[in-house]
């Protein structure tokens, strides 16, 4: 891998489609990007815009009847209520954008070593229908493209959100090259969990000590058991304290470490990892764009370390 210059960002603003009011805020990702650019983390030469994803890429993940459904805008007031997202040509749009997004920083994190998706992670997708603000689950799309391109053999996704990753579970749960562990509170939607390769279910309550101890137990076995090629690193921020929607306890400073600790256990096995940010929904707002910007001030951090 070669590793020159700054760490590769993937963005676009079209990833902020219109919802109305919802708990989901997608200004979140337009923020992010602002903050990081003003304080000079990041720089606008270091921001590669997408191609959304063709169908085909889609297509490995998800079904022809889910696909043609999406593409023709056939939503159902059942499934929007499963997708709890109203359906729109702007949201399919974003979505399609989005897997692009995945795809091109699965890509760049191998080039690089890593790379920071200012999007995705949207992990309750299955391949037959959307559901808990998912419409396609744009990382399993990615490890499917690059492993049938050949870029990769084997992957892990390290699924970090407050919620279990049960659409990325159902998808890869016969393909034994893509490891899935998901660390989540258990008492949680989604309410029907099908088996991660490892699902670490938490109580409720549970803050930094514990949550940075079992990260820290688990997650060196399985970069030295499976020898993934790349690891898709899901840095929910809504294991934070004061979300809206969980009741673990991490604080802002817990969730920095959280990052640090992921991304440092994986330098230390020269594994590739691309970062994607999944959910957040802080009770303020701002709170939820620190703790996403934060993962992107570790990943710069250690992008440094990787020689740059
Ligand atoms: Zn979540």
């Amino acid at each position: 891998m070669s590793v020159v210059g700054e760490l590769p960002i993937v963005w676009d603003e079209a990833y902020e489609a219109d919802i109305g009011v919802h708990v989901f805020p997608t200004r979140k990702y337009r923020a992010i990007r602002d903050r990081l650019l003003n304080e000079g983390t990041i720089s606008e030469d270091s921001i590669r815009r997408p191609q959304p994803a063709a169908d085909e890429q889609i297509a490995l993940v998800h079904t022809a009847g889910y696909l043609s459904k999406m593409t023709e805008g056939r939503f159902s007031r059942q499934d929007e209520l499963l997708l709890e997202l109203p359906y729109s040509n702007q949201l399919k749009q974003a979505m399609w954008l989005c897997a692009g997004g995945s795809i091109l920083t699965g890509r760049l994190a191998l080039e690089r070593g890593l790379a920071a998706h200012l999007g995705g992670g949207f992990h309750h997708a299955f391949p037959d229908h959307g559901e808990g603000f998912c419409l396609i689950n744009d990382v399993a799309v990615a490890l499917r493209v690059l492993r049938a391109d050949g870029s990769i053999e084997r992957a892990a996704v390290f699924d970090c959100d407050l919620h279990q990753g049960n659409g990325t579970a159902a998808i890869f749960s016969e393909e034994p090259e893509v490891y899935t562990f998901s660390i989540h509170q258990q008492n949680n939607y989604p309410m029907w969990k099908p088996p991660s390769d490892r699902d670490l279910g938490l109580a409720d309550g549970i803050g930094d000590t514990e949550y940075l101890r079992l990260l820290r137990e688990y997650l060196p076995s399985i970069l030295e058991d499976h020898r993934p090629d790349l690891v898709f690193y899901l840095a929910g921020a809504d294991p934070y304290r004061e979300d809206q929607l969980g009741r673990l306890e991490l604080s802002l400073d817990g969730l920095r470490e959280r990052d640090e600790s992921v991304l440092e256990m994986c330098a230390a096995r020269q594994v590739p990892v691309a970062i994607a940010l999944a959910g957040g929904y802080a009770l303020r707002f701002e709170d939820t764009v620190e703790i996403h910007c934060n993962t992107v001030r570790a990943a710069v951090k250690q992008f440094e370390l990787l020689g740059n």
